[in-house]
Formats: C-alpha cells, structure tokens, sequence
C-alpha cells in the first residue's frame, strides 16, 4: 500500500469484474517533486488484461448492457458528485504522483467530475433518425455501443484523459478497459473506488495499471476489444493502430502537438499575455495542447517578447504542495529529453528564464522555464514537441507567413489567433490546420464540451463534447418494407 492513497484504496492493486486483486508483481511509485519511492503499484500484464476484456464481455452480457440510457446517465451523474466530494484527495494524489501544482490537479480533478456530469447528462439524449426512403418503408437508425472499449491513457492529464474518454465510452453503453500511465495511475484507482461507490455494474469499469510494452500492448492487440483510445506519443500511437488493425478495430489517436498562437500587429497584448505564457508553462510544458510557438508580428515582436520575459523571469519552480507557477517533469528520463532539447537550442537567445526555488528537493526533475527567440522556420525546436517549459517566439510579416509556419510541421492539434480584426478572426480559423483553433483566448487542456482532437501526426478522431459519443458508438441502420 502507498501512503499516498492515504488508506482510500491499495495502490498494488487492480480493478477487475467489480474487485480488487493484486498481480504477482508491482512497480516502484516515484513522487515527481523529490525523487523518493512513495510506495508501489501493479504491474498488470497479459494475463490481467484478458481476465479485464473478459470481464467486460461479461458486463455487456449482464446488468451493465441492459442499463438503459437513463440509468447509465444516473450513474455517471453519481460519480460526477463523488468526484465533486473528494476533489482535494483527487487533487493531492495527483499532486503527488505527477508532480503537478496542487491548483492544476484541482483543477483536473474537477475537470473530471464535468466530464462524468456532461456525459451522465448526455446518455438519454443521443438519438438515432427516421430516414425517407421508398414507397412502403420505414427506415430508422439505432446507435449502438461498439462494445469493449480500450483506454491507454498517459501520465500528464490522468483524471482528465479518464474523463472524457472513459466517460463517453460508458454513456453510450460500453464497457471499458483502462490502462493508466505507469508513472501515475493512483487517480485511475481512486476513480474506480469512486464508481464502485457510485453503484457502476462489475465489469463496466476495468482498470489494469502495467508497463506500455506489457499491459498497453497486451489490450491493444487483444482480439476481444472492438475499440481503442490512445492518447500519448507518436511512436507508440503506431504500435496501437498497428496491432488494433490486425483485429480490424477503429482507433482514436490523440497525440503530441507543435500548437502555435499567432498574435497580429493589432492583437489585445494585455489580453494575450496570461494566455501566452500559461499554455506554454502549465503543467510544466508537459501538455498535448501546449502552445510551444509564438509567432509575433515583426511590427509587435520586440513588446511582446519583452512582456513575456518579464513574466517569465517571475515564474517559481517548485515542490507540487508548494503550489508555483511550475513543478517537476514527471521522471529523470523527461528532464533528460526536455534538457536535451534545450541543449538543441542553445544557438537560439535566451530572453528569459524562470527560477528554481532554494529549497527544491535535489531529487526532484526540476527544469527552468526557458523563453527561447531566434528560431528560424525548421529549427528542431521550432518543428518538434519538447513537452517541457521552453517556447519559442518568431516573428512574420504577413497574413500569409504566419498559416506557413503555424501550419509547417506536420502535427495539428490547436492554435489560436489574437487580431481584432473580424474577417482575418474568420480567415485564419479556416487556414489554421488544427482541431481547435480559438479566437483571442486559448484553451489548454480544457474545454469538456469542445470536440478535440488533432490533424496530421497529432492524430485523428475526436474526442470530449458531443462529438465523442460518435465515436464511442455505431449506427445500425434498419429498414423495413411493410407495403
Ligand atoms: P507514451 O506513448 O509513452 O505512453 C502513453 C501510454 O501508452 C501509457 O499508458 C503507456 O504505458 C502506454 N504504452 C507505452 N508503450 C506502449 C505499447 N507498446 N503499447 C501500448 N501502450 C503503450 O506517451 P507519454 O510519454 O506517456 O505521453 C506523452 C505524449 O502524449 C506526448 O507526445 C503528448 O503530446 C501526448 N499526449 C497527447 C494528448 C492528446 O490529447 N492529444 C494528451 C496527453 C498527452
């Protein structure tokens, strides 16, 4: 058991067919913010992960696939309120675990109970359609669940990631499969304490935490599972689409991104700046939707860049319960990236520099913001996630420069524009390649409600809002000739 839990759940245990077991072997549990174990977690692997796909066959079978719409949205609306009643636990597990600051886990945690309230308020109100057709039919749609459904979520955004892809996946009626982080799963447990509490079927909700190259490629490649949601990097995204296609099962890819916020030579700067800088340091930079380019108007650049690094020279990095601006990188193989790429860009001009703070435990993965300017279009750092707290600024001349870069490097997950000019607001939310594009505000991590999801090598599908119960469903189509 690891302190952390705090006696709510045993962190070396597993969820399955609605109880707790414990695999022969377990994995360290690091905290983030000082580089101590912190106690211990399962290490599910292939055997886990059939009993779990087997469980949740099982679950359709029984309770959980007779539960009509009404009450899948009741349980889920539960489980919103239990959320809402332990967000300071949810809050300093994450904290912990992650390493993130205690008002960004909050804040995820109540993200989390959004996500279980929307989608408890949206199971009853998915319809299928009447369709005209030929004389002496009737035709009608039926949206059905596509049965189990696969979860590999990634270390930076747990409860959020649960949210909104376990969520809509059980309001349209699957039963699921989750495979939380190896370097941050405790939340995974606790929410399926929380559901269980809430009355959620056995078998609805598995959760087997492991290793990606174990229990991640076990439940990707298990021939019983008819759906996969992956969100973490790249390469692995390969893996996955890979080995669900060999079952001939669709994917959701929700991967890295290169987001770019373009600010116009008559941007609101006094509105911008706070949106500038917190999507680039929020979670210490280790957020899909970061926006790691700011591309400035030759015109403004010196001003912003300047206003920026003042900001920036003010931001304190520090333990997660101290509750700064910025905490830890999740382990010492992400320092060791997030510093290499730094080392990339030492022939760019430092402008700023966040600090330390003095007492920062020394065991900690600890990286300085860093605001880097001088990027040509191409440069690594200009073209590749780095998934710490560096941004690159760079400037253009034109309307048309500006979609070049922002649209140059083949990922496309969000952007933004800042421009009080409402035709070029319009124009460039059409050129911008992107799933979300926000207009004079931008939207890291947030937004239950918005269909996210990238284009290119950010991925496909969408997920969060309306827009995912599509995804985590199938329209069978019946039609009847009755004369
Ligand atoms: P990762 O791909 O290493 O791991 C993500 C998940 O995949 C983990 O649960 C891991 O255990 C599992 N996994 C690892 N190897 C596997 C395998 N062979 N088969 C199946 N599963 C496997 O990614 P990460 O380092 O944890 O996360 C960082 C990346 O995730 C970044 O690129 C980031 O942009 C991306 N991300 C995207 C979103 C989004 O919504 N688009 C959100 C968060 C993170």
């Amino acid at each position: 058991m690891s302190d952390a839990t705090a006696g709510w759940f045993d962190s070396t245990e597993m969820f399955i067919d609605g109880t707790w077991s414990r695999p022969a072997a377990t994995l360290p549990l690091e905290n983030p913010s000082d580089g101590t174990e912190i106690g211990a977690i399962a290490r599910g692997g292939a055997a886990e992960i059939d009993r779990a796909v087997s469980a949740a066959h099982t679950a359709l079978d029984g309770e959980w696939g007779r539960a009509t719409a009404v009450e899948r949205g009741r349980v889920l609306t539960r489980i919103g309120r239990l959320v809402l009643e332990r967000v300071e636990d949810l809050a300093r597990l994450e904290a912990q675990d992650v390493g993130k600051p205690l008002t960004q886990a909050r804040n995820d945690a109540i993200a989390l109970a959004r996500y279980m309230e929307f989608y408890g308020g949206a199971a009853d109100k998915i319809m299928g359609e009447t369709i005209p057709y030929m004389d002496g039919y009737t035709v009608y749609t039926l949206r059905e669940p596509l049965g189990v459904t696969a979860h590999i979520v990634p270390w930076n955004y747990p409860m959020q990631i649960i949210g909104r892809s376990v969520g809509a996946a059980l309001c349209m009626g699957n039963a699921t499969v989750l495979k939380p982080a190896e370097e941050a799963c405790l939340t995974a447990l606790a929410f399926a304490r929380i559901a269980e509490e809430a009355g959620l079927p056995a078998g609805a909700l598995n959760v087997v935490p492991g290793l990606g190259e174990e229990a991640g490629a076990a439940l990707s490649a298990h021939p019983g599972i008819d759906h996969v949601s992956f969100t973490g990097s790249l390469p692995v995204g390969k893996m996955v689409q890979q080995a669900a296609g060999e079952n001939v099962v669709p994917v959701t890819l929700e991967l890295g991104g290169k987001s770019p916020q373009v600010v116009f030579e008559d941007a609101d700067v006094d509105a911008a700046l706070p949106f500038l800088v917190n999507a680039g340091i929020q979670n210490a930079g280790q957020t899909c939707s970061a926006s790691s380019r700011i591309l400035i108007h030759r015109s403004r650049f010196d001003e912003v860049a300047a206003r920026m690094a003042e900001r920036y020279g003010a931001l304190r990095v520090g333990p997660a319960m101290l509750d700064l601006e910025v905490g830890p990188l999740i382990s010492a193989r992400q320092k060791q990236i997030v510093e290499g790429y730094l080392k990339l860009g030492s022939d760019l001009e430092q402008l700023a520099v966040g600090q330390i703070v003095e007492d920062a435990p020394a065991g900690g993965h600890y990286v300085a913001p860093h605001l880097l300017s001088g990027a040509t279009p191409g440069h690594v750092l200009e073209q590749e996630e780095i998934f710490g707290p560096a941004q690159v600024l760079l400037t253009f001349d034109d309307e048309d420069e500006a979609v070049a870069i922002a649209n140059g490097t083949g990922l496309g997950l969000v952007a933004s524009v800042w421009t009080g000019n409402g035709a070029r607001q319009m124009r460039m939310a059409r050129k911008l390649r992107a799933g979300q594009v926000f207009v004079n505000n931008y939207g890291a991590g947030g937004g239950v409600e918005l269909p996210f999801g990238g284009v290119g090598k950010s991925g496909h599908g969408r997920e969060k809002g309306f827009e995912a119960l599509y995804s985590f469903s199938q329209v069978k189509t019946v039609a009847a000739l009755h004369g």
